[in-house]
């Protein structure tokens, strides 16, 4: 934390209003949490952990014969452990798979985080989000830190340990994220990387590990991962796609020279929302894709093979600062392409169905971002509501700085817990005033975002 920065306390002083548990939930991703060895164990014993290790040679999860702070470092966003997910009481989603890979506060250093991370430890029989003030150390496992929040697993769903037929693990086909979302990464590769224009806060370090190779997910495998993931007690409600970007277009012998932008990725998008349509048995189906900025002809193709909802995030809203900070973006083919195919998109797929993200904070990275937590804001205020007044929801993330990006190696800082306090406070004010339904990106389908939260409890004013 900064010198002049406002402590967890002096923030919720400064902004009564805003829910203890959602500020609580943006200060430990800014922060990070590490799990004692307890809490391990209890996660493995309420068949909360699973523990792919083997799923994934040559890479690692949590050795639980060594202490929580010794746990070894992920190789990769697949590298797992796995813990179905984890909750506040009120159902505030606060970590899950994504977080435990990538925010797991290890000794070496995987992210660059915020004060001291958070503990997750048992305490007399229950579990609980600890502070753990500087000077405390953890003896013989034993916590003293301040009990803060009391927490659950979520249990890890039952196809995570099965295979396919053709013998591959189905967690390596789909990920759920807690509470009701299933995530196809259809591939990994994105091609800003191999031109080294892979936007600066962007880690997808699986790039590396398929050597450049864009490479579909099989669909055999996605079909029956899907159908094993439906049959689940309690069931997931919507499928998110992600991919990195391909701006190739595909010409008539398919290499790929053609002039459609991005034909080559929509072409996959394709072939698994064909897939899916096989999976639910019927022609329109609640799927998200997440995915890059596509002309109106590719948009109009993916809601021809069943897709309901469209996300193309814009991560930037200033225009120099995006050039800068998604360089790959900027070229193929400049941000008011991608703002464009955002709105057309709404035409598509209406009103309500189409969104965008931003990667709060990463608009203050130095030495061109904003200096002053004010213009950062109206700046970002800004876009969410041009968006808004265009029928688009915008949501945020927040910036992680993580090993194998730019920033990274830039050792850039994260921004303070107001500005996204203040941030999901005025991304929810925008919503409100013009209306706008958050739909596919709603808390049950993705507790990912602190201004879901927000929109939860305003459930009863509607
Ligand atoms: S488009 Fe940007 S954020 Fe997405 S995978 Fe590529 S480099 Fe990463």
């Amino acid at each position: 934390m900064e010198n002049d920065e406002l402590g967890f306390e002096e923030v919720g002083r400064k902004y009564p209003d805003f829910p203890r548990t959602i500020m609580r939930k943006i200060d430990t991703a800014l922060r990070g949490v590490i799990l004692s060895e307890k809490a391990l164990q209890r996660a493995k014993e309420e068949d909360a952990l699973y523990d792919a290790s083997a799923d994934f040679v040559g890479q690692c999860g949590f050795d639980l014969d060594k202490p929580a702070l010794k746990v070894r470092v992920p190789v990769s966003a697949e590298a797992l452990p796995v813990i179905g997910g984890v909750f506040f009481r009120d159902g505030t989603y606060v970590l899950g798979l994504e977080s435990v890979t990538r925010g797991l506060y290890s000794p070496s250093g995987t992210l660059v985080r915020k004060g001291k991370p958070y503990l997750l430890d048992s305490v007399d029989g229950e579990l609980w989000l600890l502070d753990l003030p500087r000077e405390i150390k953890l003896p013989n496992g034993i916590s003293r830190g301040e009990p803060m929040e009391e927490v659950y697993f979520a249990p890890i769903p039952a196809y995570f340990s099965k295979k396919t037929s053709r013998g591959t693990p189905m967690i390596k086909v789909i990920s759920s994220r807690a509470p009701n979302r299933i995530t196809i990464n259809i591939s990994d590769y994105c091609h800003f990387f191999k031109e080294k224009l892979s936007c600066k806060y962007c880690s997808i370090i699986p790039w590396l590990l398929h050597k450049g190779v864009r490479t579909l997910v099989n669909l055999e495998d996605i079909y029956e991962t899907v159908n094993e993931a439906l049959e689940e007690e309690g069931g997931f409600t919507s499928i998110h796609l992600i991919a990195g970007s391909d701006p190739r277009g595909v010409n008539q012998n398919g290499s790929h020279r053609g002039n459609s932008p991005y034909e080559n990725e929509v072409n996959e998008y394709v072939e698994v929302l064909k897939t899916l349509q096989r999976c639910f048995g019927r022609e329109k189906i609640p799927v998200q894709a997440i995915a890059s900025a596509f002309p109106r002809e590719q948009l109009l193709r993916l809601k021809e093979v069943g897709l309901s909802a469209y996300r193309s995030n814009i991560e930037v809203w200033d225009n120099k600062l995006f050039e800068w900070i998604c360089p790959g973006k900027a070229k193929y083919f400049g941000r008011q392409y991608w703002i464009d195919s955002i709105l057309s998109a709404v035409e598509i797929f209406g009103r309500g169905n189409v969104s965008t993200q931003l990667v709060a904070g990463a608009e203050l990275a130095e030495p061109y971002g904003f200096k002053e937590m004010d213009e950062a804001l109206a700046s970002n205020l800004e876009g969410v509501e041009f968006f808004a007044r265009n029928g688009v929801y915008t949501t945020f993330c927040i910036l992680w700085v993580d090993r194998g990006s730019v920033f990274y190696r830039e050792k850039q800082k994260l921004p303070s817990l107001e500005y996204y306090v203040r941030l999901a406070q005025g991304i929810n004010e925008i919503r409100k005033k013009y209306k706008l339904s958050s739909d596919f990106n709603d808390y049950r389908r993705d507790g990912f975002h602190p201004d879901m939260d927000l929109v939860r409890l305003d459930y009863n004013e509607t």
